[in-house]
């Protein structure tokens, strides 16, 4: 059979193509993999597959040519399997590849970040992981360290070349990040050599090299920091660029410009409705007070209040893992979804690295540990200062929690992790689609409320609404702050009158906003494109249309993005009609 042949796959009598493609794409995939990794060691190491962990790339032109190369090759390889003859698992995968590499030539012709942001340039984070992981003997790990600390000099010699009329944001955090990751070199690598039986050459030439790899460091921040840099670019990315990043990262179903009005009138939905149940509510919670002729006022009034029903700071973690069997209990008597017994979440306090950050989190095994637990970490207020802790507990109070409890665990983040395990694609593992990952458990918060969930309680619903503007206020922002150039005093008015976050809050989403582009619209495009989805599946199946179906079947598909679920979600009802 000829890969070449650039006909349709002409199904034969049994209905299915003439030739199986799958074993073959099967086949390409993991070469494909074994490229990758070798083009990006870093991306292979963060992702527990160590065999180039001594590698660091010298971000040069030659390098850039090779994965241009890369890149080039394999999306000729591509054209050879027709998407007709895979399977639903293969053609998302097919679909991810080409995106990943169409993004890359893009991302080095177009986007040309290397140019304007100096954050690109870091070597601590790899290395520091290097010294804490715990898949080989320290002996291993650190002579790698070795190995890959010798590119250091040159990897930021590179960078200086390639650094041009860098953004003041983008410069200013690469200082510091630098200098912040220079410990790794300075005093962590040493304390790991120090539990070591190299002998005393080795371990000589080792501290040298570790001091070269400090000095380039400085040296880089340094230079940053004298850079005469008269014509900065801003950190604004511009329409052009703006709506090709979101094609690739996101791979909506819909253009920017359609999500984004999407979100202005979500925005306008919300607060009609959160001012309804504000003067439903406003006998009960203030009655001896004035309501305020404005809109705004009134409902950030009535949170405030509604706010101070808390869990205390001691019980927070109980708090939070007495919810899981409620949520399970709830999603079995509504027949929502299923949850399969046997892989149950582990909830833990959070490990010491995490400390401090509170709030809840999942740790799922990377795709090369498939065996490894999935952990719920839970953080504990231990230690903070009361005026911190109380306004923290006030923004996660009863009813936040719940949600964040749905969010993170079940039926969200979790729950969808289960089941995209249940079909393995290390490609959807590492190209896994955010939009529809956040998308999920954005979405499964809506459901599980419209389905009764915190029995219809106002204040729920409230609650529910503030969180939901946090999401589309994220992507309100992004898109006004990166083309079409809203002021930070703009978006403090969105964020802290229209969102109703506190200014800390705030101040932290500009300082993120004036450094990622795009990423803040995942959680919102993503559940937009899921609603509408199964909106639009009810009309179309009317009685025959079931919830936890429609469920079990949406995640059957992996975090692949939700267009080419919609498409095979589509096509395969249109089979079983026929
Ligand atoms: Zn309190
Ligand atoms: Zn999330």
């Amino acid at each position: 059979m000829s890969l070449f042949s650039c006909g349709n796959h002409q199904p034969d009598a049994s209905g299915k193509p003439a030739s199986d493609l799958n074993p073959q794409f099967d086949k390409y995939k993991e070469h494909f993999i074994d490229e990758l990794w070798k083009i990006y060691p870093d991306w292979a190491s963060s992702q527990g597959y160590h065999k180039y962990d001594s590698m660091l790339v010298v971000p040069d032109e030659a390098s850039r040519k090779k994965q241009l190369d890369f890149a080039q090759a394999n999306l000729d390889t591509l054209k050879n399997y027709q998407l007709d003859a895979l399977s639903s698992n293969n053609k998302t995968d097919h679909y991810m590849i080409e995106n990943q590499l169409k993004s890359i030539i893009w991302s080095i012709n177009e986007q040309r970040s290397y140019e304007w942001n100096p954050t690109e340039y870091n070597v601590s984070g790899a290395f520091a992981e290097l010294l804490n992981g715990n898949y080989d003997s320290l002996d291993v790990r650190l002579r790698n360290f070795y190995l890959k600390m010798s590119n250091i000099p040159a990897y930021y010699e590179a960078a200086k070349k390639n650094i041009k009329n860098p953004t003041l944001e983008h410069t200013q955090l690469a200082i510091e990040q630098n200098l912040g990751g220079v410990s790794v070199f300075e005093k962590d690598f040493h304390d790991a050599l120090n539990k070591t039986k190299f002998g005393e050459n080795e371990k000589q030439a080792m501290e040298a090299t570790a001091k070269n790899a400090v000095v380039a460091i400085k040296d880089f921040a340094d230079w940053l920091k004298k850079l005469d840099n008269k014509t900065p670019r801003s950190f604004r990315l511009g329409k052009e660029l703006y709506e090709k990043k979101f094609e690739f990262d996101i791979q909506s179903g819909y253009t920017v410009d359609e999500i984004y009005a999407k979100a202005i009138k979500r925005k306008a939905y919300l607060h009609s409705k959160m001012y309804d149940l504000t003067q439903k509510l406003w006998h009960k919670y203030l009655s001896g007070t004035h309501i305020p002729d404005d809109s705004l006022t009134a409902i950030r009034m009535m949170i405030d209040k509604i706010s101070l029903d808390h869990v205390s700071a001691d019980s927070f973690q109980s708090a939070i893992s007495k919810q899981i069997p409620v949520l399970i209990d709830f999603i079995k008597k509504k027949d929502l979804i299923y949850i399969d017994p046997s892989k149950p979440l582990v909830v833990r306090k959070e490990p010491d690295y995490m400390a401090g950050v509170a709030g809840a989190s999942i740790s799922a095994p990377g795709p090369y540990d498939k065996n490894g637990n999935t952990y719920y970490n839970v953080g504990s207020l231990s230690g903070w200062d009361k005026d911190k802790a109380e306004s923290y507990l006030r923004e996660y109070n009863r009813y936040i929690l719940q949600i964040l409890n749905i969010h993170e665990a079940i039926p969200g983040h979790y729950t969808q992790l289960v089941y995209s395990n249940q079909s393995p694609s290390l490609i959807k593992s590492l190209f896994g689609n955010n939009a529809m990952i956040e998308g999920w458990a954005v979405y499964s918060e809506r459901m599980m409320l419209e389905n009764g969930y915190g029995d219809n309680a106002d204040e729920m619903w409230l609650m529910y609404y503030k969180w939901n503007l946090r999401s589309t206020c994220n992507t309100i922002l992004d898109y006004s702050v990166h083309t079409k150039d809203m002021t930070k005093e703009q978006a403090m008015n969105l964020l802290v009158n229209e969102a109703f976050q506190q200014k800390t809050e705030a101040e932290n989403k500009w300082k993120r906003v004036s450094v990622t582009q795009v990423q803040l619209c995942c959680y919102f495009t993503g559940y937009t494109e899921i609603y509408d989805f199964r909106e639009e599946l009810k009309k179309k199946m009317g009685d025959d249309f079931n919830l936890k179906k429609f469920h079990e079947k949406f995640l059957s598909y992996g975090s692949a993005p939700v267009k080419y679920i919609r498409e095979l979600m589509l096509q395969d009802l249109n089979q079983t009609a026929k």
